[in-house]
């Protein structure tokens, strides 16, 4: 090091605060107040972090730390190598005006030869990183976080308007696996508001026209489409090979029976409606809250309503959104989960609504005396007592 950078070094060091790596850990253990922020290139990122920490490269610490920390007051410890890089950055954020800087002495080298726990290459090629970026320098995301999403399996059932936002956002957004379920074949009509589909899948299964679609999006996903519709003899099978199960039919038999297979199988449930000009949307965790019959014991049989009344193609949108968004939270294991309420949405005032909703002790499939403890294995006895509107009879042998 020339003579001009070890004066610098020597004026820095006398102006900013460094701790030990024993005091970080300590920090870093009680409570989540003090930000770690890590300054390297991402190459060394890369290589291997400390547990927690955010990643801002120094090149562009004044330009967007602002936007990563809009908190002054926040305690925050800078680190890098060695504990030089990051002790000039803390001078610069106490420049800035950050209230509470500290830089970590003798960087990540000296916090592991204290013995303390680093993670390592998180295998995401240089490519991935860059189409995560945005994502990844989220605080509640990271490279840690979108691993977690990249280890997710989401099985959507049904490719039409609901399908259509949630599987191009999981898809965009890097989860690992999707499976789609659908026997239909894309038609003109599915066009106008399905926007999975495109002109040349017209005529094609809907499930295989969305996995292309998925492909074309982002070629890192692992998707499998499922060519059939879903009945008691197949339901079990297909969802065990996934975590989360989104249910975007529209079609109350399917909604039903998706409900009883994922809490029996105990998935976790995202569920989606729109009729007209509402849209709602409730997620199952089984044996924590309540499940889709709890809420609705009885099937609405009018599933031509929105053919005859029309509704709006956008809500689908909005709905299979919110999904995707449980979906990411859900791995992330961060912000509010749908639990125990309804969300609604009205098309046309634009207001959203949360209304809790409990478990129902009568509820037949997870109340105090369950009568659903399996299947039925008789799909047509399975669809007929559903049009005859008799699910408390649903799926008892
Ligand atoms: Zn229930």
């Amino acid at each position: 090091m020339g003579k001009a950078f070890e004066e610098m070094w020597s004026e820095i060091k006398g102006k900013i605060k460094e701790i030990s790596p024993e005091e970080l850990n300590k920090r870093m253990t009680n409570g989540k107040e003090t930000l770690l922020l890590d300054i390297r290139e991402k190459d060394e990122v890369r290589r291997e972090y400390i547990p927690g920490a955010e990643l801002l490269p120094r090149g562009f610490l004044e330009m967007q730390v602002e936007e990563l920390i809009p908190d002054k007051e926040r305690p925050i410890v800078v680190y890098c190598a060695a504990g030089v890089r990051s002790g000039f950055a803390a001078k610069t954020l106490m420049e800035m005006g950050y209230k509470d800087v500290a830089s970590l002495r003798g960087g990540i080298e000296k916090w592991k030869g204290s013995g303390f726990e680093v993670l390592r290459d998180l295998d995401f090629t240089r490519d991935q990183l860059k189409r995560y970026s945005r994502q990844i320098i989220l605080r509640e995301v990271g490279e840690q976080g979108q691993a977690k999403i990249r280890r997710g399996r989401v099985l959507i059932v049904g490719a039409g308007h609901l399908s259509s936002a949630a599987t191009m956002y999981l898809a965009a957004g890097g989860v690992g696996k999707l499976g789609i379920v659908d026997s239909h074949t894309v038609t003109q009509r599915d066009l106008r508001g399905q926007i999975l589909h495109t002109v040349p899948s017209l005529g094609k299964n809907r499930a295989e026209s969305a996995a292309k679609m998925v492909k074309g999006i982002n070629p890192d996903v692992s998707i499998e489409a499922h060519p059939v519709s879903l009945g008691v003899e197949n339901t079990v099978d297909i969802i065990e090979g996934y975590d989360i199960i989104l249910e975007c039919t529209g079609n109350s038999h399917t909604r039903y029976l998706v409900n009883d297979a994922c809490v029996l199988k105990e998935r976790p449930l995202f569920i989606a409606e729109m009729k007209g000009d509402w849209g709602r949307a409730m997620s199952v965790y089984p044996g924590e809250g309540p499940c889709y019959r709890c809420v609705f014991p009885k099937p609405d049989l009018d599933e031509n309503r929105s053919e005859r009344e029309g509704g709006f193609d956008h809500l689908g949108g909005f709905m299979g959104l919110i999904q995707a968004a449980e979906v990411f939270k859900f791995f992330l294991g961060k912000g509010d989960l749908l639990k125990g309420e309804l969300l609604l949405l009205n098309g046309f005032s634009m207001r959203f609504h949360r209304k809790p909703v409990e478990r129902n002790r009568e509820c037949p499939l997870c109340g105090e005396h369950p009568t659903i403890t399996h299947l039925m294995e008789d799909r047509d006895s399975y669809g007929h007592q559903i049009n005859q509107g008799r699910i408390e009879r649903w799926a008892l042998k």
